[in-house]
């Protein structure tokens, strides 16, 4: 298995899903499992997976596709890579993202645009376009992203594939290199939902290197249902201008479909939806802003010489090692938590989280599963969205619903657009029923 993926990524190199591959350690790594007797194999044993290169994996680069990190080797193995590893895993290479994750279309990369296998004119989705495009593409089993506003659901969506992104501490962050905190998780690509719980199975649970990670060990399983559903979504998100009508009529006739098959299928008021993408961008800025200062050139990080006084040194390095998108994040966050406008921004947003969370939480008394688009749109062509920051913000708002509230969501595929492109729906159940998701989810499919 690992010969044909590594056979099938050298095949397809101009995609650019990778950063780094590692084909000897991967060999080496089959070899030793190949001479385990059978009832020592784990549960994935000898499964081929690729990692989103914000993942730390011990001795080999980590970059988060920034010059910052451009020759950092990792010191240990991230919580959920060393599970990976501990069930028989064998990681094949790191994937291409865009810069600290920060961006929707992969293409904020120090590293290179990733192409989108479906249609090379068009972008992956991002931030995780790289693990994305290897599912998509057929280089790997599976592969392990991250979420913090729609990472691996968008990216799944633009590519055809699931991706699922859990319960905020249901899969450790001890290792993830840090956007921000409140709202990252590390999520999951596979081509189907069993697939993603059976990893889940071995990488969730609670860890002592992450105090917010859920203090139980997660136990799931996929079982055939007949069990008719109480379906709701929030009206709002279905008649936002903004969405493309193929994927709006696809969508209501989808719905119409699920009752004629005895389930309840609800349209909600939320009259919270304008507040999504402003208070988003406004807490992750803010917590990216101060995540990031510990990229000074000197403890870690781009150092680009010469003799300077400290406060030069940290400008030039930060300067010539961050990428436009993530020094625009780092200005809006500091902004955002400066004295004169902590009250303004940062708590009005905090306050507007804590509702946006308490009515979510509300939404789950009556119904099963919230059910919506994954993205305004199908995966768009290279350079026409990149222009405009805001734009390309405001193409999230399906996305980071789902990290203000910390419950789990999960984007299946679905239909093809007439522009060839695949879309899909994302669902949602209340904080910590990741099982009844993934179960939901599969009967979906
Ligand atoms: N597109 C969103 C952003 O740019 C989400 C990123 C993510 O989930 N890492 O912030």
């Amino acid at each position: 298995a690992v010969n044909y993926y590594i056979q099938q990524i050298a095949t397809k190199k101009h995609l650019n899903a990778f950063i780094n591959t590692y084909e000897a350690a991967a060999l080496k790594q089959a070899a030793e499992l190949d001479a385990l007797p059978e009832n020592q194999w784990k549960p994935l044993h000898g499964v081929v997976i690729a990692i989103k290169d914000v993942l730390n994996y011990k001795g080999f680069p980590v970059t988060a596709a920034s010059r910052m990190l451009e020759n950092y080797t990792s010191i240990y193995n991230a919580t959920s890579v060393q599970r990976l590893l501990d069930n028989g895993a064998i990681i094949i290479g790191s994937c291409n993202c865009d810069e600290f994750a920060m961006g929707s279309s992969n293409e904020n990369s120090a590293f290179g645009n990733v192409l989108n296998a479906a249609d090379e004119s068009r972008v992956p989705g991002g931030s995780s376009g790289g693990s994305a495009v290897a599912v998509q593409a057929g280089l790997c089993m599976a592969s392990l992203g991250s979420d913090t506003g729609g990472s691996v659901r968008q990216p799944a969506d633009f590519c055809g594939i699931v991706g699922y992104k859990p319960t905020y501490g249901r899969i450790s962050r001890y290792g993830l290199i840090a956007y921000a905190s409140s709202f990252d998780n590390v999520g999951i690509f596979a081509n189907n939902v069993e697939d993603i719980s059976v990893i889940l199975n071995c990488i969730a649970g609670e860890d002592p290197h992450d105090g917010t990670s859920i203090r139980e060990t997660y136990n799931g399983e996929i079982t055939a249902t007949d069990q008719k559903f109480r379906f709701a979504y929030l009206k709002p998100t279905i008649d936002l201008p903004g969405l493309n009508p193929e994927i709006k009529t696809a969508l209501e006739s989808y719905f119409k479909k699920l009752e004629d098959l005895g389930h309840s299928v609800t349209a909600i008021e939320f009259d919270l939806l304008d507040f999504i993408v402003p208070t988003y961008y406004v807490l992750t800025t803010a917590e990216a802003s101060s995540n990031l200062s510990r990229y000074d050139g000197v403890r870690y990080g781009y150092n680009s010489g010469g003799s300077l006084a400290l406060d030069d040194f940290y400008k030039q390095n930060r300067s010539n090692g961050f990428g436009k998108e993530v020094k625009r994040r780092i200005m809006l966050g500091s902004f955002v938590l400066s004295a004169g406008y902590y009250d303004a921004y940062f708590n009005k947003a905090q306050q507007i989280r804590r509702l946006i969370a308490n009515k979510t939480k509300n939404i789950f008394d009556n119904y099963d599963a919230l059910l919506m688009p994954v993205s305004p749109h199908t995966a768009f062509r290279f350079g026409e969205k990149s222009g405009d920051a805001v734009s390309m913000y405001l193409a999230d708002i399906y996305t980071v619903y789902a990290n203000l509230a910390g419950i789990p969501a999960i984007s299946i595929p679905k239909f093809t657009h007439s522009n060839g492109m695949p879309f899909g729906f994302q669902v949602h159940t209340k904080s910590q029923a990741d099982n009844q998701l993934l179960n939901i989810a599969n009967y979906l499919t």
